[in-house]
């Protein structure tokens, strides 16, 4: 780090959000700059062949360094309270590439039930075809990460709090179940970033990103990055470097721009997600109430309440809820709402609305669906940036269409 960065080694998120990472180069840019090269000159053949044998540091070729690339690794570390990130091409090239870096034939991997989708298939579809053994468990089920170990078992996976229901896994108490049989806990840092939940000071050692989500913020790029000790982060980079599931210079710069607003944003997004979910939770009184049950943790009522206050600063942006019906009535309420979008993303200044139980989850047996507690007149609802009357109204759109 240079002299002039060091007043951030006590600095506080939003400080680094906007100013961890950046070195400025001899033009004195105020912003950072994106450097679209693919490869790098060297001064002499000398310099050349100190940084290909890796006796000099510096950059060779941009599948595995570039300058802006690395203001984002840098900045996304600093902010997770890592010592160091690879970021890659998405989410789940991060994914894959630290599964790749510390899993071989023969292992164990026990991860949540309640992962996104596709993470489970990489798991059992792609892990498993090169002879890693899977095992899912019921995460708030604490005791089940214990039953499950295994002596080859090298990884614990979770992403907490859950989609679409909210569910608060404790890390600390997962990272101790993991720790005691020497494996590592991998939690997919995803829905809470480390403006409102910090995974590696609770105990885990790895931190999973889909920056497509809120790192970006609004819906411009897909990228993603793993975060952890010096040692794990060597690993990883050894498998985008070798591997190509490289971040492109142009997303890192527009993630970069994303983090600087990160804790405003997740603020905001976390202040209008308690606005609907209060006012959802308050139809449920009503004479006739259109709405069974609603999940978000900042209810007082979420079995996960305590434990969410407790691990996070906040409780989040997504939430999901239950109208009274089927499938017939949530389809009715989704399709009245006007100014939400229906889209399966989340993370975005826009609000997103979907039905899990066809989209996002439509993949899952009906057994999976009811063991997921994904049921046909569940809905789920990433809360953007609109102003929350706005949405209450499109809201009030789709209730309306269910008594139709
Ligand atoms: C979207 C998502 C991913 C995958 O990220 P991509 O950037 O789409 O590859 C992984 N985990 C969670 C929780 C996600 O929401």
């Amino acid at each position: 780090m240079t002299e002039e960065l060091d007043p951030l080694a006590e600095a506080h998120l939003a400080t680094l959000a906007v100013r961890a990472g950046q070195v400025r180069s001899a033009e004195g840019e105020h912003s950072e700059p994106i450097f679209t090269t693919s490869s790098y000159v060297f001064a002499s053949a000398e310099e050349a062949a100190a940084r290909f044998s890796g006796e000099q540091d510096g950059n060779v070729y941009s599948r595995y360094t570039n300058p802006t690339v690395r203001t984002f690794q840098d900045r996304l570390a600093a902010l997770e309270g890592g010592e160091a990130a690879v970021a890659t091409a998405s989410g789940m090239a991060a994914i894959l590439s630290t599964c790749l870096a510390l899993l071989k034939s023969g292992d164990h991997v026990i991860c949540s039930r309640s992962v996104f989708g596709t993470t489970s298939v990489l798991f059992t579809k792609f892990m498993g075809k090169f002879g890693v053994e899977i095992s899912f468990v019921n995460p708030t089920q604490i005791d089940q990460w214990r039953k499950a170990i295994q002596p080859n078992t090298q990884l614990f996976f979770m992403e907490t709090p859950s989609n679409p229901l909210c569910d608060v896994i404790d890390i600390g108490a997962v990272a101790d179940i993991a720790h005691a049989t020497k494996a590592r806990l991998v939690v997919d840092n995803c829905f809470c970033t480390p403006a409102l939940q910090r995974p590696l000071s609770l105990g885990a050692d790895i931190v999973i990103h889909s920056a497509t989500k809120y790192l970006d913020g609004q819906g411009r790029c897909v990228g993603g990055a793993a975060v952890g000790n010096a040692e794990d982060m060597d690993a990883v980079l050894g498998v985008v470097r070798t591997c190509g599931p490289t971040m492109s210079p142009f997303n890192a710069w527009v993630f970069l721009k994303g983090l600087e607003t990160l804790q405003l944003r997740m603020d905001a997004h976390s202040r209008n997600a308690m606005t609907l979910a209060s006012w959802l939770y308050e139809q449920r009184s009503s004479q006739q109430p259109l709405i069974e049950q609603v999940f978000y943790a900042g209810l007082p009522s979420h079995p996960g309440h305590a434990l969410a206050a407790q691990q996070q600063t906040d409780f989040g942006g997504v939430l999901s809820f239950k109208v009274v019906g089927g499938r017939e009535q949530a389809w009715r309420f989704i399709n009245a709402t006007q100014i939400m979008s229906l889209t399966a993303n989340l993370g975005d200044a826009k609000t997103t609305i979907v039905h899990p139980a066809t989209t996002t989850h439509g993949r899952l047996s009906d057994q999976e669906k009811m063991d997921a507690g994904i049921t046909e007149n569940l809905i789920r609802v990433a809360v953007g940036l609109e102003d929350s009357r706005d949405l209450i109204a499109d809201l009030q759109r789709g209730l309306a269409a269910i008594v139709k």
